[in-house]
């Protein structure tokens, strides 16, 4: 039941970051999550005093909020797969 709590718990945290995120172009402080629309491209974030380059910014910011949990292929299914093959 803890489990779950924590679970349920961790993925909200993420759905409200991936929310917030694309609601601000993907344009917010990797340290701090500080929004950095209206700034200029690279410079120093307000809140937290890092400094910040849009560009990366909005790269990191978009790859975590489009990323997908798929498995990965089994090693049986692969093997299969080059069997076929040969
Ligand atoms: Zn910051």
């Amino acid at each position: 039941m803890f489990f779950m709590i924590i679970i349920m718990i961790f993925v909200h945290w993420q759905l409200r970051w991936r929310k917030r995120a694309k609601a601000n172009d993907y344009l917010l402080c990797l340290c701090c999550g500080y929004t950095l629309e209206g700034l200029p491209e690279e410079g120093t974030c307000p809140e937290c005093g890092i400094e910040y380059c849009g560009q990366d910014c909005r790269m990191v910011w978009e790859k975590f909020c489009t990323r997908t949990h798929t498995p990965r292929p089994k090693t049986s299914a692969r093997k299969m797969d080059v069997d076929q093959v040969e």
